[in-house]
């Protein structure tokens, strides 16, 4: 017997892009024991690597790191 799974891929977090995501962003986290655990945070194409990563950085650090990338 040979299954059948549909596979749904990563997808670019920018706008409405959608393409398939081929980069992956990575960050650490602080848990809610206090740990630091590096975790998956978003994903993008080949072509918005810098948009998603600027994203990334204002929602995980606010808008005053966002200029230095
Ligand atoms: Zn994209």
């Amino acid at each position: 017997m040979i299954y059948i799974n549909k596979l749904y891929p990563d997808t670019c977090k920018h706008q409405s892009c959608l393409s398939r995501a081929i980069y992956e962003f990575k960050n650490d986290m602080e848990d809610e024991k206090g740990e630091y655990r590096t975790i998956t945070v978003g994903y993008s194409c080949e072509h918005h690597i810098e948009e998603v990563n600027k994203l990334l950085k204002e929602i995980y650090y606010g808008d005053k790191e966002s200029d230095d990338i």
